[in-house]
């Protein structure tokens, strides 16, 4: 990946982009990354200026990556949620994106084709495709939705007329044996539609190579994640949360390298106790819903309050690697079964019981010495805004102590946010 600064103009004006909000959505990116990144951090550690660069340079290189191979004949495929599995869309020669929605820039191109109380992913995530703004969005040949929770669901119908869509039917109780079945056949439903959609056969062989490649892109950031169980804490919250974001978009093979490299220094600073704030910081676990490039509103919260984020048990960090396997198998079906059994392990709010997150969350607060647990809805996000109450409840009678949090992407409530959080670190002290 170059460095050189390149008029990505002709490109965008190539895939569609309306170019004057596409400018007004790159105008303010830069501030925001410059406040929250750069200004306010001491000591990163050095392999940050790669992520640093992705973001800066966010609708190019790699942009212009996929068109080139989208030239070359493959094809690319948008997705929206971890049910999706990488390994399928890589292993059929097809390049995977994850789509984001992270800001509420987007909305004015969704909100009269959506009611005012949807969760802001949904609305943002939307808008950057029907909005001509995203240029991920704009060079896919095929998106893959999944039926996750319900405002996924119809939203998929809203985005259907602009753009052709798939939709994978993920199992609503995931310990029952049937939803496994049921997972398995939705999965070889995807392949037959991605065979069609990019004239490739899938082999065991390739799948098998394709698992391997995926597993270690998510290995590399566990590698990252084991880090921050140290006092004092190597890499931000914030650091560590972009990294993330980048993952679910950059090229799997530079994203072993770059986060592995990012790791190797991680794990050099752990052994001379070099750390980005203060050892004995107050050590944050922050548990809920994802959060999309650009949303680092809480972090930046937290984090300028003096208190260290230590993990996230979000789909932008611990259930991206989590529930790991060991590759067995020779046929597509016995390669599928480990693929099935790893995201059926993933404990999204989505699901009903969904007991093992409250498991989940407790190891995470046990593992990382995590002084208190921050639960981040965003606002009308019905199954982690109702998981949030039973949790909070859980865990305060287990002497855990919990600030709940609900949410969008203005800045609106940030006065208030910035209070709240205030008190509630004064509180583990
Ligand atoms: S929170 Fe659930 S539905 Fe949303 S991306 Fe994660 S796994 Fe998918
Ligand atoms: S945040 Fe909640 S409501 Fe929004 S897409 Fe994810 S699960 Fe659905």
């Amino acid at each position: 990946m170059t460095t050189e600064k390149t008029d990505w103009y002709p490109m965008w004006k190539e895939l569609g982009l309306d170019i004057e909000k596409h400018d007004q959505l790159l105008a303010v990116l830069p501030d925001i990354f410059k406040k929250v990144f750069i200004d306010s951090q001491k000591n990163r550690p050095k392999g940050m200026g790669f992520f640093d660069f992705v973001v800066g340079d966010i609708h190019g290189i790699r942009v212009s990556e996929l068109k080139k191979a989208k030239e070359e004949g493959k094809k690319i495929i948008g997705t929206f949620c971890l049910y999706i599995p990488d390994e399928i869309i890589f292993a059929l020669d097809a390049i995977g994106v994850g789509l984001c929605g992270g800001t509420n820039f987007s909305n004015f191109a969704s909100e009269d084709l959506l009611p005012i109380n949807i969760c802001a992913l949904i609305k943002s995530a939307l808008g950057f495709g029907i909005g001509n703004i995203c240029p991920y969005y704009a060079i896919t040949d095929i998106l893959i939705g999944e039926t996750t929770c319900d405002g996924k669901k119809k939203a998929w119908e809203v985005i259907g007329e602009f753009k052709p869509i798939y939709i994978v039917e993920t199992p609503q109780c995931k310990t029952r044996p049937q939803a496994k079945a049921h997972f398995l056949e939705e999965l070889k439903g995807l392949i037959k539609k991605l065979e069609e959609v990019t004239g490739n056969k899938l082999y065991a062989e390739n799948l098998r190579i394709s698992m391997e490649k995926i597993k270690k892109k998510r290995e590399q950031l566990k590698r990252l994640y084991e880090t921050r169980k140290a006092d004092p804490v190597p890499i931000s919250g914030k650091d560590a949360l972009l990294v993330s974001q980048i993952a679910f978009y950059d090229d799997p093979e530079r994203q072993i390298q770059m986060v592995g490299k990012l790791a190797d220094e991680l794990e050099e600073r752990v052994n001379k106790h070099v750390g980005v704030m203060e050892k004995g910081s107050k050590r944050i676990l922050v548990s809920g819903t994802p959060m999309a490039v650009p949303n680092w509103k809480i972090h930046d919260l937290v984090e300028s309050k003096g208190a260290v984020i230590v993990a996230e048990e979000t789909c932008t960090g611990t259930r991206y690697f989590d529930s790991e396997y060991e590759i067995k198998g020779n046929t597509i079906d016995e390669l599928l079964e480990v693929i099935a059994d790893r995201y059926l392990g993933i404990n999204c709010a989505c699901f009903t019981p969904n007991e093992g997150r409250k498991e989940d969350i407790t190891k995470l607060v046990k593992d990382y010495n995590v002084d208190g647990v921050l639960l981040y809805t965003l606002n009308f996000c019905q199954p982690y805004d109702i998981e949030a109450i039973r949790l909070e409840k859980q865990l305060k009678e287990e002497g855990i102590p919990v600030l709940s949090i609900s949410t969008d992407y203005s800045s609106e409530d940030e006065g208030s946010l910035e209070t709240r959080i205030e008190a509630f670190l004064e509180m583990l002290n």
